[in-house]
């Protein structure tokens, strides 16, 4: 492809928050006279799909939480996506529906509740603020910072006094991933996207064959369509809804290792998401009682005040993960056609900014940001 060749025609595989994103920023600057998303379930509400992990997605926006040693590029990758999501919001704020946000949360506090957890998330923490200096050019150190019990009490009072260590980020919080979606789906209509209602059965397809660039983005069913090495990995999370005179739900967003497990809460609109578990299984959707059951026992140690919830909602989704936890971005070497957008593991809401960025930037013919070299196909394809 040449910078210069018209581009009539370019097809999205899948529509759900890595699609609708690039989409929306393909359409946004006219590189093409066609941007047609190719998505079969449009049950959510704008025709947003809710089959996809996104609609499940606790919603953080995490690098530093996430963060751990040997993963470096996955961190670069995530620090650099938090940096564009100020911009990314405020370009999307006018699709927001009416009366809702998409960001639900502006700070984050990692604990950890006992003396072999305290001394990882010490560990991991003093590693993410050695490599924010080396990998973000321009920028030093970042605003994470160790915390006292006295200070995280002031903070979120709501919390169990059981924290044996505890950190703060004020760039890290969440956005609720359904408002996100639903503006995503607004503005991709606003700037003329369409959409095709079927499962893509494979890239030939008349209607993809058809497209002059292509940009898979099907999450875990990538894998079938392009020989990916994608798994699903499957996640449960809980919904819970305030009732009167509950006690206030944490304010910003609290990660948490209980037991040895991970535990997050993320306060959304009148309730909070807890999450998540995490099993091999294949293709299994059925949110189960063991699952459950942990879940509200973690979140019960960090936050007693839960059980006055109502239990809105349990759901599972699959994480489409990859062997080294860094998503598939950019052409494939095999099929210059098609520029990848999946694989995005635990990490797909955060990472939806600079996922945009670098398909737009594939697309255009221009670099990709560096932070996204590490995530190229060629690891996987011999091209
Ligand atoms: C429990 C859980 C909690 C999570 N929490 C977070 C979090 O806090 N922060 C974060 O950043 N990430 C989180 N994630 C990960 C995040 O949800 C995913 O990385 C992200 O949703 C990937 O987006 P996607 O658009 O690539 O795929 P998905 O959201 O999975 O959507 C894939 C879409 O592709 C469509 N599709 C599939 N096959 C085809 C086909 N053949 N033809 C056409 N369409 C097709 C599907 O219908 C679907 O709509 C979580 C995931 C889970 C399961």
């Amino acid at each position: 492809m040449t910078a210069s060749a018209p581009t009539r025609r370019i097809a999205v595989i899948g529509g759900s928050v890595i699609g609708l994103a690039c989409a929306w920023t393909i359409a946004r600057v006219g590189l093409a006279d066609e941007v047609v998303i190719h998505e079969p379930d449009d049950s959510g509400p704008d025709g947003v799909p809710t089959s996809g992990a996104a609609w499940v997605a606790g919603g953080m926006l995490a690098p530093f939480s996430e963060a751990w040693p040997g993963e470096e590029d996955v961190f670069a990758l995530g620090v650099a996506s938090l940096r564009l999501w100020n911009t990314f919001l405020a370009d999307l704020a006018p699709h927001t529906p009416p009366g809702r946000e998409i960001r639900s949360a502006t700070h984050t506090h990692m604990l950890a509740v006992d003396d072999a957890d305290a001394r990882d998330l010490e560990m991991a923490m003093s590693w993410a603020e050695g490599n924010d200096v080396v990998v973000v050019e321009g920028v030093k150190g970042s605003d994470l910072r160790r915390v006292t019990r006295r200070e995280l009490r002031a903070a979120e009072p709501s919390l169990a006094r059981v924290a044996r260590a505890a950190y703060r980020m004020d760039s890290e919080g969440a956005v609720d991933n359904r408002v996100l979606l639903a503006a995503l789906a607004r503005a991709c209509r606003a700037e003329g996207v369409t959409w095709v209602r079927g499962e893509v059965g494979s890239l030939d397809d008349d209607d993809i064959a058809g497209a002059d660039r292509i940009v898979l983005a099907a999450g875990a069913g990538s894998a079938a369509l392009a020989g990916l090495p994608i798994r699903p990995v499957k996640g449960e999370v809980l919904r819970l809804r305030a009732r009167p005179g509950c006690e206030d739900a944490p304010r910003g967003v609290v990660r948490a290792f209980v037991r040895g497990r991970p535990l997050y809460l993320v306060p959304r609109d009148g309730g909070l998401v807890v999450g998540a578990t995490q099993y091999e299984h294949g293709d299994d959707r059925q949110v189960t009682v063991a699952g459950v059951r942990d879940l509200l026992a973690d979140a019960e140690t960090i936050f007693p005040g839960i059980g006055e919830y109502e239990l809105a909602e349990m759901i599972a989704g699959l994480r489409p993960m990859t062997p080294d936890n860094l998503p598939i971005l950019g052409a494939d070497p095999d099929d210059p056609r098609v520029v990848f957008a999946t694989g995005h593991g635990r990490n797909g809401i955060a990472l939806t900014p600079i996922t945009a960025a670098t398909v737009l930037a594939e697309l255009q013919n221009r670099p990709i940001p560096d932070a996204a070299r590490a995530a190229g196909a060629g690891r996987f394809r011999r091209g």
